[in-house]
């Protein structure tokens, strides 16, 4: 048998560097074991050419827990705030986002009679008390708080906006509404990428003492007796655990377990996302929009945050949400991601750098469903002791 350790934790992700971070502060043993090369998980940031990639698109809440949580450590953050408002599509149409005062008032989407229920809406969505949402869907709570269907398709759009999620039906009103209020109080786009937050987080973690050892894969997670755990690696070697934290899929989770467990059932909440870096906008002033109807998302992050090594060139995300359970056809996203590219900065192409796109990656570990307790942002620790 390996070695001894107080704790394991399972995953060098956000997640995984945060906890390390916060068990540092207790004279224990701590080992982080990633499965990766490096560590960073969907956090992590790729410098393609010139270029700082997140996977896909990411901001960070100002008044979500992550960031307080963050600060708690005292991870630095720098970024900007993107400013509300942009374009939204329908059948082909734009329409200005009625999302501040002004564009509210100047907005084609709606009548005179919608505006004024969408600015009640807006004003009600600041003072909810969520906590009374906890036995009703999105959906249910969308469709009693409006009757107007354009009001009613941008309360799901926020929602979508808020949370990657696109399963109104079956989402949890008080998860989504609370995320809602949290994202209107606005969101940072990072400098450098998010990769700065793991780059401290892991050398805070080092410094503390917590060993971070990439390129590991856990195979198996035993219960041996009351205080300890077996963990095995995927190459054979053997370690023994007081305490396990693991940060990894719940599917994951249930592999490791080998038992029916009931981590396999939950459903994640997953996109396909088109990253893109230009020499240059075509449309410098169409920075921000959203599908009314279609699930689909464009911002340009760089217009905020320094996202490439000389700060010149443009990084922009175009994103779809998918349904839980919908089959993806790559290609075929990948052509209305495209499109939706083209129809907002045309000609593009021609100021390529260079593009990723990923047609199905995970936001969020589980849909979050009635029941669910409001999460610190998109991350799922399942705790073993
Ligand atoms: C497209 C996209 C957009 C997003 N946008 C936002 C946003 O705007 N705001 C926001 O707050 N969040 C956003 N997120 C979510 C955010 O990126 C994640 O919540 C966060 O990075 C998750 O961190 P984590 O540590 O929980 O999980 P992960 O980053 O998934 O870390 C888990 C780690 O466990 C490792 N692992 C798995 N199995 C094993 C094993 N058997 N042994 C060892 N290691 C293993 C993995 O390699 C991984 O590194 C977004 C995510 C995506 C994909």
């Amino acid at each position: 048998m390996g070695q001894k350790w107080d704790v394991v934790i399972i995953g060098g992700g956000l997640a995984g560097l945060v906890a390390a971070n916060y068990l540092a502060k207790n004279d224990l043993s701590i080992l982080v074991l990633e499965k990766g090369k490096t560590v960073g998980g969907r956090a992590r940031t790729n410098q393609i050419y010139q270029q700082y990639f997140n996977l896909g698109p990411h901001a960070l809440s100002k008044k979500g827990k992550a960031k307080s949580i963050l600060e708690e450590l005292n991870i630095h953050i720098i970024g900007k705030s993107p400013k509300l408002g942009g374009t939204l599509v329908k059948d082909n149409l734009e329409y200005t986002a009625p999302f501040t005062p002004l564009n509210l008032f100047t907005t084609n989407l709606l009548n005179l009679k919608e505006r004024m229920e969408w600015a009640k809406v807006l004003m009600k969505l600041t003072s909810i008390n969520t906590e009374k949402l906890a036995q009703h869907t999105f959906e249910q709570w969308v469709q009693q708080t409006t009757d107007s269907a354009n009001v009613q398709s941008l309360l799901f759009l926020l929602g979508r906006l808020a949370t990657y999620c696109h399963t109104p039906n079956k989402a949890s009103a008080k998860v989504i509404v609370s995320h809602m209020k949290t994202v209107l109080s606005g969101v940072l786009y990072l400098d450098n990428g998010w990769q700065t937050i793991i780059d401290q987080l892991n050398n805070r973690a080092v410094i503390s003492g917590v060993q971070i050892q990439t390129d590991q894969v856990v195979k198996h997670l035993d219960p041996i007796d009351h205080d300890h755990f077996k963990l095995v690696l995927s190459n054979g070697e053997e370690l023994l655990s007081k305490y396990v934290v693991c940060t990894t899929g719940p599917h994951e989770l249930h592999h490791m377990l080998g038992e029916q467990s009931s981590f396999s059932k939950i459903r994640p909440v997953k996109g396909a996302t088109l990253d893109v870096a230009l020499t240059e906008l075509p449309n410098p002033k169409k920075l921000f929009a959203m599908g009314i109807t279609d699930p689909l998302y464009f911002s340009v992050h760089s217009n905020y945050a320094r996202l490439s090594v000389d700060g010149k060139s443009t990084v922009l995300h175009v994103f779809k949400y998918h349904t839980p359970d919908e089959h993806i056809d790559g290609k075929k996203v990948k052509k209305e991601l495209e499109q939706f590219l083209e129809k907002l900065q045309p000609g593009s192409k021609d100021y390529e750098i260079t593009s990723r796109f990923l047609p199905q990656i995970t936001v969020n570990q589980r849909l979050p469903q009635i029941g669910d307790k409001v999460s610190s942002g998109y991350h799922t620790a399942f705790s073993l002791s």
